[in-house]
């Protein structure tokens, strides 16, 4: 197999690290190989954004035409959704029809970005002095870093490199060991679309080599990161020691919490899918579910029936609902904390085994599982598993309730199901986390800010604020009049 070219500064070249494989999580079959970029390469990657973001005719493209290079790349998308989604769940082993939306939401975000440089505003800063006219104006910041993680490539590295790039940045990505490709793909019809060179390269290779080395390099000067917890605040050191911005993105245990009048069938389809959708591999899992005690008993049947008859198959297969793990060491690092559950006396309801038999022993699968008989303060309540396991537990006071749906270091997003939305409200309030779904989870709009709350993160990404991120203000001061200042008289 050819090995493939890594981008770097508008060059198409074989990277000059170590060699690195992406395999299908479905049998381990070779997707592709590569070399890890060299510390070499990130220095010309990084020079080349430097020379690209300062070059005039960059520097004085009009919003509309960075705005149109971008229009151009969702035209590409959308023009090879089943390719791409293909591609996509190949590279991570996610379900064809969860690839095909997250392919879409890529293009979207593009066009979004694409739009939204167009309404950006400087600002005439009130009140004014007199004689002075104050103006605040919005300008890129530099070279800048995305780095990303496995478990949604394409939509996750869009979510960075489209905002970036519509704020006049360079932008150099690092994407996940396992899931080196998609960011490939995406920098050819970034590349295709007619971006100027070097405002984009693709540096696969190790988080503590290169990624980190992306992240210590002098010239870039914000770090964008969607991935764990710890990697997340070593990321934050590095930036405070540099003293420049860093937006993380980082791990959950979200609460999903059904009140004593919730539709039970709706919040039952609405809880699988938050939970088992991408095999719990997903930040905003809602992997701690808090049920009324009058209605835990029918709704946690219902839940144990709808997830026993989930299919667990062949990704590239229609109709399969649980495609396999990322990789063998994820899987089993699920199927402990499943055995860790159980020790702390846990009651595992359904699932909670890998696969033997057929095509699913030959790939990464486990059984979505549900554990009853536990507290919030169970391990396996307290850390984030990333796969498909939830506990439920059932609640009697709604007091009680919002501590124990708070007690986490996380606050990404949680779920309320209540027919009353002014209930529903009521409690969002008090919930520490970034986002709340209500009747509905896992729901997402571009214009929407998504970030966390406590150890969930920094800052927000999406909208135009998320906009606005990858950009510095600058204050202008305008004398009116040509007044003297005659101090020195
Ligand atoms: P996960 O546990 O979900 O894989 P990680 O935080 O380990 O999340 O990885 C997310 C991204 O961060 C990946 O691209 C990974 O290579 C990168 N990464 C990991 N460690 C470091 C590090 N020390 N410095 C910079 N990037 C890192």
């Amino acid at each position: 197999m050819t090995p493939l070219e890594i981008f770097v500064a508008g060059q198409w070249r074989l990277g000059g690290g170590e060699p690195m494989v992406s395999t299908f999580p479905a049998d381990g079959s070779l997707n592709g190989t590569l070399h890890a970029a060299s510390l070499e390469d990130l220095d010309d990657a990084v020079n080349g954004a430097d020379r690209a973001w300062r070059d005039p005719a960059w520097r004085q493209m009009l919003p509309h035409q960075r705005g149109r290079i971008l229009q151009r790349v969702a035209d590409l998308i959308e023009q090879q959704v089943d390719d791409l989604a293909c591609q996509q769940s190949r590279d991570n082993g996610k379900p064809l029809q969860e690839s095909r939306g997250l392919v879409m939401s890529a293009a979207g975000t593009a066009r979004y970005f694409a739009s939204a440089c167009e309404l950006l505003e400087g600002e005439i800063t009130t009140p004014r002095q007199p004689g002075v006219m104050t103006l605040s104006r919005y300008e890129p910041i530099g070279v800048v870093a995305a780095i990303t993680p496995w478990n949604s490539p394409i939509a996750s590295e869009m979510q960075k490199i489209a905002p970036a790039i519509a704020a006049g940045n360079a932008v150099i990505v690092k994407p996940a060991e396992a899931t080196p490709l998609m960011a490939l793909v995406l920098a050819r019809l970034f590349e295709q679309a007619g971006l100027p060179a070097g405002l984009l390269s693709v540096l696969p290779g190790k988080g503590a080599i290169i990624g980190d080395a992306l992240a210590r390099h002098p010239l870039v000067r914000k770090i964008s990161f969607t991935g764990g917890t710890r990697t997340g605040r070593y990321l934050a050191h590095v930036a405070a020691e540099k003293l420049i911005p860093a937006s993380l993105e980082l791990g959950g245990k979200s609460p999903t919490i059904v009140l004593d009048d919730a539709d039970l069938d709706q919040a039952a389809h609405g809880i699988c899918y938050g939970i088992f959708s991408s095999a719990g591999q997903a930040c905003i899992a809602g992997s701690r579910l808090f049920v009324h005690r009058s209605c835990y008993q029918p709704l946690v049947e219902k839940l144990v029936a709808l997830t026993r008859g989930l299919r667990l198959g062949h990704p590239l297969e229609a109709g399969t609902h649980i495609g396999p793990l990322i990789t063998p060491e994820h899987r089993e690092s699920v199927r402990r904390y499943v055995a860790m559950a159980r020790e702390e006396g846990g009651e595992i309801l359904c699932g909670g085994q890998v696969p033997t038999t057929g095509e699913l022993a030959r790939g990464n699968w486990f059984e979505p599982t549900i554990i009853a008989g536990l507290t919030n303060k169970a391990r396996v309540c307290q850390e984030e598993i990333f796969g498909p396991v939830l506990v439920v537990m059932p609640f009697d006071d709604e007091q009680h309730l919002v501590a124990e749906a708070n007690d986490s270091v996380y606050g990404l997003a949680a779920g309320i199901w209540t027919t009353r939305s002014d209930r529903a409200l009521m409690l969002a309030d008090q919930l520490e986390v970034g986002t709340v779904w209500i009747n509905t989870y896992k729901q997402f709009s571009v214009s929407t800010p998504f970030g966390g709350f406590k150890e969930s993160g920094l800052g927000r990404e999406k909208g135009i604020q998320g906009l606005k991120a990858w950009m510095q203000q600058k204050s202008v001061y305008l004398a009116l009049g040509n007044p003297v200042n005659r101090w020195c008289e």
